[in-house]
């Protein structure tokens, strides 16, 4: 068989831990041997971004913007432990921060769906992918203890000098206060990320906030929401028969649960923070997530949920057996690869992901998979695979599908 031929080149981003040890493992079992691959690499292992002062990270950013699709391996974020550990110069920043922040992205997370791991609810056959405002509310505020009485106001300053003053508070005693914001830019840019991606998708959008509680400030989401839907997307949705619906976010709660599933569900940040864990929970855990980082600017950047798996790596080192899940690391590289054969017109790109996916899951089916899945499985006699076996497994599944 001759390999498939790719056009431009994949923005490849390498990782740490036991999910840079699964990365190799995959390119050389399941992507190499099929597809002669074309990736511009950027090694943003913990040991390489403290070289480059992080200029890796950055570099790997403006790459996606130029090419246009990224796939992504776990990497550490630092932390104090960390510094200790990799002699670090500096305590860097999350790589996913910074390429968020060059990316101005929202990212997406659909659960992969497998017969034999059940979701809690009942009643969810298809998954449902939680969109997640990713800049501003209560994850970029200003708070205050209040000692006591006294009187809190909201000021704002126009550039001109001019005021604008609201009370908020007159305290008669101790209490707290928050001052939270939002940009009209990154709002819009949140919209139309969601828009793209349900019509990339072809699935409904649905959208929520606490506007009737909060009139101004909600209700700009709200607003922003219809506005870019109107003027830019209604034709397109109308078009593939898709439906963007725009409810109450404890409404949407309660729909989100009687449903089947098989939709979008664009979130605040503090919303979708707190319902993408629960979704993500419902359906099995992380190590079955797909996601996605979509930009306004129309670049994609695949990864898996979760992190480097950093307890697995320790035992690796010491010549232990590892069993770690690569499925979410397989679906960031055909997301990836199926998305530059979109973008570049190769129909055998893309077919190679579809087949890649389905041998993934068939492998599952068959009772094939690692020490984590069984624990959530319901198949009653599973083959418990180490990390390279359940790979070379999926590769036998991947050969054997026509
Ligand atoms: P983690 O990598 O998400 O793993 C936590 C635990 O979840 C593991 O110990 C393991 O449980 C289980 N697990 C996660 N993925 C698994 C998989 N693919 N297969 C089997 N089990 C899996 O979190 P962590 O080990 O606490 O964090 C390690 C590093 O990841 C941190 O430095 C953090 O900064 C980074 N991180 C990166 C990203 C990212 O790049 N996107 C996201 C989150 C965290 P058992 O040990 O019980 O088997
Ligand atoms: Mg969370």
């Amino acid at each position: 068989m001759s390999k498939i031929e790719m056009k431009i080149p994949l923005v490849e981003m390498d990782g740490d831990e036991m999910t840079r040890i699964l990365w190799q493992m995959i390119k050389d079992e399941l992507i190499t041997p099929y597809v002669d691959l074309k990736t511009e690499y950027y090694d943003l292992g913990l040991k390489h971004r403290n070289e480059t002062d992080d200029q890796v990270t950055v570099d790997s950013a403006e790459a996606t913007k130029k090419y246009g699709v990224a796939v992504k391996c776990a990497t550490i974020t630092p932390n104090a432990a960390r510094v200790m550990e990799y002699d670090l110069k500096e305590m860097w920043k999350s790589p996913n921060a910074t390429i968020r922040a060059i990316l101005d992205g929202t990212v997406f997370r659909e659960p992969i769906l497998v017969n034999g791991i059940v979701p809690y609810v009942s009643n969810w056959k298809k998954p449902i992918t939680i969109a997640r405002h990713a800049y501003g509310d209560v994850y970029k505020n200003t708070e205050i203890k209040v000692p006591g009485p006294g009187k809190a106001e909201l000021v704002y300053t126009a550039a001109d000098g001019t005021e604008i003053r609201e009370t908020i508070h007159e305290f008669d005693g101790p209490g707290i206060l928050q001052g939270i914001h939002n940009t009209e830019a990154s709002i819009s840019s949140f919209s139309r990320a969601c828009f793209k991606y349900a019509v990339d998708t072809k699935q409904d959008l649905w959208f929520s906030t606490k506007d009737t509680i909060s009139k101004k400030y909600d209700h700009t989401f709200k607003d922003i929401f219809q506005e870019i839907y109107d003027k830019e997307f209604a034709d397109q949705f109308k078009e593939l028969g898709i439906e963007y619906f725009y409810t109450l976010i404890d409404d949407a709660v309660a729909r989100v649960i009687r449903s089947e599933g098989g939709f979008i569900w664009a979130c605040k940040n503090y919303d979708g923070d707190v319902m993408s864990d629960m979704v993500a929970t419902a359906y099995g855990d992380l190590s079955m997530m797909k996601s996605v980082l979509v930009s306004p600017k129309g670049a994609y950047e695949y990864e898996a949920a979760h992190g480097t798996v950093q307890r697995h790596y320790y035992k690796h080192l010491k010549g232990e057996e590892t069993s770690t899940n690569s499925i979410a690391t397989i679906f960031a590289w055909t997301g990836a690869l199926r998305k530059r054969g979109e973008l570049d017109d190769i129909k055998e790109l893309c077919q190679f992901a579809d087949r890649l996916e389905k041998a993934c899951i068939k492998t599952v089916e068959d009772g094939k998979m690692t020490k984590s899945l069984s624990l959530i499985s319901t198949c009653k006699d599973p083959v418990i695979l180490n990390s390279l076996d359940f790979i070379k497994a999926i590769r036998s599944t991947f050969d054997s599908l026509n």
